[in-house]
């Protein structure tokens, strides 16, 4: 099992690779490399090898001079590898990765766009980096003035009047965005029971509602994909406390019956709440605050090119009309005079729902947002948006015939696609996602919405380039030719990466998260 030099080219691996590459159809040598097959960290390295040199401890050192509850006994069972072991071990598995700083990575609803390498070069400034959470505010002025121009900015973009930076992710935004909506409903004395959501909407959705004890409510988004007034005005009641809407929806779909819903829904007194990880389609070009939304979160790490994928960090600010801002979470940043101030005490805010996370949010993601907004002003911020939805539209047309679309509606930011063409010849949206890997590009988002049966989401970013987006074209093109002449091949997909098609759900059911000595991991 153990392997002491550590790794070894996995020229099978290449073999295979290149087998593949002659036989199938477009695939013309898009990912052909050195791959490294590589060991658990557990299995690399020897008893006693070390990555680090410390000084030997003082001659007056006492052992026993250590706080107890600091002493434990001797760890056992951790990797002993040295420094040049570690950084291989790591980098090589980093390289199994695919980034959008890789390649193309469709992935719908969750706008994996280029994050500008000047954005991580501002967000690395030590005054910004180094900058300690708790620093008096006299000595942090400029993360301050960042943070309230930031809050200024996102409220102006989507049309609010403030904007909480706390939230973690979009989740979290959503969460403090209901937690928002049911201390406006309780404050009024009328707490409410329910939400009504479309079923279009992201998983998210609902989960938030119940975390704030509301039930949910499914609404059925009609043929052409859009959710219809009278749908709405069935639904609704005094127990609504809310409806909760992404625009444009998850198909892609603009809801253009949305300031009529939102008439129905305030008429009897229940708020609307706008999902806003898709605000890439409207950046610039329309304002949610002015279409009948009261409260949304933006995601950031989408809309506004800071990293994510790998789990984080996010960000999901909050933006409300003024009937909500009383509420909102803490810390807010204040401007008096020519200062700026945290307010973090609830005595200054009586009707606070409290504080979401510690310290102030991911700081990091507030710097690269904001820099990207000056980077590109409003006419960028407009453009990004216009992009955006030019390169969806690019790629439906190219691929519309090929493969069928579930609904003829417009698309904005992205396309839905499912895989009713290629189901006659046994091949499904699994299999063509996979086969994409092998033309080196990452899948789109498949099986979501779950209206769509077999939906593969695409969503290209306005940073992608026309000959990515043809490239991209032809492989889809390519595995659908070869759905008809060759389905087993298909279905075989993916050879060429590192590691075959994976057991998907024996790992969700069975995951094995932890090694321990004499396992087997086969
Ligand atoms: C991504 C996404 C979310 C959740 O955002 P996270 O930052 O992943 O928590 C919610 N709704 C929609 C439509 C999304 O695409």
């Amino acid at each position: 099992m153990a392997n002491p030099t550590g790794w070894k080219p996995s020229m099978e691996q290449d073999a295979k690779g290149g087998a593949a590459a002659a036989e199938a159809p477009g695939l013309g040598g898009a990912v052909r490399g050195l791959a490294y097959e590589e060991p658990l960290v557990f299995e690399h390295g020897s008893r006693g090898r070390c990555g680090v040199s410390l000084p030997p401890p003082p001659a007056d050192f006492d052992a026993g001079d250590l706080p107890a509850a600091l002493v434990r006994p001797a760890v056992d069972g951790l990797p002993e590898l040295s420094e040049l072991e570690v950084v291989r071990h790591f980098t090589r598995l980093s390289s199994w990765n695919h980034g959008i700083d890789t390649g193309f990575y469709p992935l719908g609803s969750c706008t994996m766009k280029y994050n500008p390498k000047s954005s991580e070069a501002l967000a690395r400034l030590p005054g910004f980096a180094d900058l300690h959470p708790l620093a008096p505010a006299e000595l942090a002025q400029g993360a301050l003035e960042l943070m309230y121009r930031l809050e200024r900015a996102l409220s102006e973009i989507a049309g609010f009047d403030a904007t909480t930076l706390a939230p973690a992710a979009g989740a979290q935004g959503e969460l403090t965005g209901l937690m928002l909506i049911r201390a406006y409903h309780e404050a009024r004395g009328n707490p409410r029971k329910k939400v009504l959501i479309p079923d279009t909407a992201h998983g998210t959705n609902p989960a938030s509602s119940a975390l704030n004890g509301y039930a949910v409510v499914q609404l059925a988004s009609g043929p052409d994909g859009r959710l219809h007034p009278e749908t709405v005005r069935a639904a609704m009641d005094e127990d609504v406390a809310a409806i909760m809407i992404t625009n444009p929806n998850t198909l892609g779909v603009f809801e253009s019956h949305i300031a009529e819903i939102a008439a129905i829904v305030h008429a009897k007194g229940g708020l609307v709440y706008g999902d806003g990880a898709n605000m890439n389609a409207l950046l610039g070009v329309a304002r949610p605050g002015d279409m009948g939304f009261d409260v949304m979160q933006y995601n950031l790490h989408k809309t506004f090119a800071t990293p994510h994928g790998g789990g984080g960090p996010g960000s999901g600010p909050v933006a409300v009309k003024a009937a909500l801002a009383p509420y909102l979470p803490l810390p807010l940043v204040v401007k008096e005079g020519e200062r700026f101030r945290l307010v973090t005490e609830a005595r200054e805010r009586p009707a606070t729902v409290g504080k979401l996370r510690e310290f102030w949010g991911n700081f990091g993601m507030f710097v690269r947002a904001w820099a990207l907004i000056r980077e590109y002003g409003p006419d960028g911020v407009r453009a990004t948006a216009e992009l955006a939805v030019l390169n969806a539209n690019y790629v439906r047309k190219q691929l519309e015939g090929t493969y069928h679309l579930p609904y003829p509606t417009d698309s904005l930011h992205e396309v839905v696609f499912d895989d009713a063409q290629q189901k006659d010849a046994g091949v499904t949206t699994m299999d063509v996602a996979k086969r994409l890997i092998d033309h080196g590009f990452h899948p789109p988002t498949i099986y979501f919405p779950l209206v769509v049966h077999g939906a593969l989401m695409i969503e290209p970013t306005e940073t992608e380039s026309r000959e990515t987006l043809d490239a991209f074209v032809a492989a889809m093109k390519a595995i659908a030719e070869e759905a008809k002449a060759d389905p087993e091949a298909v279905r075989a997909a993916p050879t060429r990466p590192v590691r075959a098609r994976l057991d998907e759900t024996r790992a969700a059911r069975k995951p094995v998260l932890r090694w321990q000595p004499g396992m087997n991991v086969e």
